[in-house]
C-alpha cells in the first residue's frame, strides 16, 4: 500500500490520517505538541464537521464526549442591544483539548503511526517526490523522510511554498466557569473594531475567544488580561455575562490566518484544513472545513492514480474553493459588521424585526448545508 506522511495532527491532519489508515495506507502522522493541549479556537464544531464525523462513524462517539448542543446564535451589539436567531443546523461545543485528542486517538486506532512530539522543519522537492526533514523533539534528532505522498495539515500553510501574509490580527482565548449565559447558544459580541464569542463546552465550562488587532495587544504590552478588561468595558452584554465569572484556563494567543485557496500547490504535496485556506473565524466553520477538506483529500488519494495527476488536483482545488470562497466572503463581511458599533446595533434591530433575516447570513456562512 502507498505511504503518506501527514504534517500536523489538528482536526484536518488526524481526519486524513484515520481515513487513509482505514483503507490500509501506511500513514505517518507528525505532531509537534504533546496532547491534550489547548488551542486558540471558539470551540464550536459546525454542522459541516458533524456531518463528516457521522459519515465516518465517529459522530455518536463524539456526542458521548460532549453533549453541548448549540441550537441558536445571539448577537450582542456594543450598546447592549441583542438579538437571537436559531441556527439552521445544530453545532457542538467541545474543547480543542478533548476534540483533537479524540481524533488523534482514532487515527492511531485505525493504524496510523504517530510521531509526537516531532516537527517537520523542511520540505523540498526531489526528482522522485518530496523529502521532509523531521526533528524528534524528545531526542532532538533529525531524520529525512521520503514518502510517496505528503499532506500538509500544519494549520498555517507555513511549509508548502511562501507563507501567507500576516493579517495583523490575533486570536485570544481562555476557559471560564460561572458565566450567566444559556448553555445552548453561541454568543457573539461586538467591541471597538473587533469581535469575539462565548460558547459553552463540556465540564460546565465556557470558552471565550476573540479576534483582536495586533496593535491593541501591543498597546497593552501583550497583557491579554488587561486587554480583555477593555473589551468587556466595550460591550454591555459581555459585561453582564462575565459578572461573577471566573477564568479557569490560561490565556492563549496566536496569529490569525486568513487567505484563499492557492492557485497552485507544490508537486507531491496536498494541503488540508487551514493549510489549504483560512477564513475569518466568526462563523465557527474552520474545523468543519478542516474535516471536509481532509475527507476530500483522502478520497482524492484513494481514488486517484497518483498525486501528480494534474487534472484531478485541479478538480480538488475547485472543490476546496467551493467550500471556502462564499463562506470566506460572508464571514469577512460578518466580522466587519459585528466589529462596528453602529452596524452591529442596526443588525440587532433588523434581526429583532424579522428573525428570518439572519437566515441569509447563516446560509452564506455555510450553516444551512
Ligand atoms: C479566535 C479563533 C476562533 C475560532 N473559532 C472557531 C470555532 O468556533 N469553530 C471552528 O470550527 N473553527 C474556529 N476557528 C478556526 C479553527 O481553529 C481552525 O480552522 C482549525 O483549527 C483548523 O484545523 P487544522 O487541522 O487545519 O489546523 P490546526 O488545528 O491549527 O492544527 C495544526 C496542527 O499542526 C501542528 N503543526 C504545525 N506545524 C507543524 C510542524 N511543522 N510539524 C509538526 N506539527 C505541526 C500544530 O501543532 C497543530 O496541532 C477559530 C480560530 C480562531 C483563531
Amino acid at each position: 500500500m502507498p505511504d503518506v506522511t501527514i504534517i500536523g495532527a489538528g482536526p484536518a491532519g488526524s481526519t486524513a490520517a484515520l481515513l487513509l489508515a482505514r483503507r490500509g495506507w501506511d500513514v505517518t502522522l507528525l505532531e509537534q505538541h504533546r496532547f491534550p493541549r489547548d488551542k486558540v479556537c471558539g470551540e464550536c464544531l459546525s454542522a459541516l464537521g458533524i456531518e463528516v464525523l457521522d459519515r465516518i462513524s465517529l459522530g455518536d462517539r463524539l456526542r458521548t464526549l460532549s453533549s453541548v448542543n448549540l441550537t441558536k446564535a445571539i448577537l450582542h451589539a456594543g450598546n447592549g442591544d441583542s438579538a437571537t436567531a436559531p441556527l439552521p443546523r445544530p453545532m457542538l461545543g467541545i474543547s480543542r483539548a478533548l476534540f483533537d485528542e479524540f481524533l488523534l486517538d482514532e487515527a492511531r486506532r485505525a493504524g496510523a503511526r504517530v510521531l509526537q512530539p516531532a516537527r517537520c522543519e523542511g520540505l523540498e522537492a526531489t526528482e522522485s517526490g518530496v523529502r521532509l526533514r523531521v526533528r524528534d523533539l524528545q531526542r532532538n534528532t533529525v531524520e529525512s523522510h521520503e514518502p510517496a505522498h505528503v499532506i500538509v495539515a500544519d494549520g498555517k500553510s507555513a511549509l508548502p511554498g511562501p507563507a501567507p501574509d500576516h493579517t495583523g490580527d490575533f486570536g485570544i482565548k481562555s476557559h471560564w466557569t460561572g458565566i450567566s449565559g444559556p448553555r445552548d447558544a453561541i454568543e457573539l459580541f461586538g467591541c471597538r473594531g473587533c469581535y469575539g464569542g462565548l460558547a459553552p463546552i463540556e465540564g460546565g465550562r465556557w470558552n471565550a475567544a476573540f479576534s483582536v488587532p495586533a496593535s491593541r495587544l501591543r498597546a497593552h504590552g501583550g497583557d491579554i488580561e488587561t486587554l480583555f478588561g477593555e473589551l468587556i468595558s466595550e460591550n454591555a452584554g459581555l459585561a453582564r455575562r462575565l459578572d461573577g465569572a471566573r477564568r479557569v484556563g490560561d490565556w492563549l494567543a496566536a496569529p490569525l490566518p486568513r487567505f484563499a485557496v492557492r492557485a497552485t500547490w507544490p508537486a507531491g504535496v496536498l494541503p488540508v484544513g487551514n493549510a489549504a485556506a483560512a477564513i475569518e473565524p466568526i462563523g465557527g466553520e474552520g474545523m468543519g472545513l478542516a474535516l471536509r477538506s481532509a475527507e476530500l483529500a483522502a478520497h482524492f488519494l484513494i481514488t486517484s492514480d497518483g498525486i501528480a495527476n494534474q487534472a484531478k488536483r485541479s478538480r480538488l482545488r475547485r472543490e476546496y474553493r467551493s467550500l471556502w470562497q462564499v463562506r470566506g466572503a460572508a464571514c469577512r463581511v460578518g466580522a466587519r459588521v459585528v466589529s462596528s458599533r453602529m452596524m452591529a446595533a442596526i443588525s440587532t434591530e433588523i434581526l429583532n424585526a424579522d428573525a428570518r433575516s439572519g437566515n441569509v447570513a447563516m446560509k452564506l456562512m455555510g450553516k444551512s448545508g
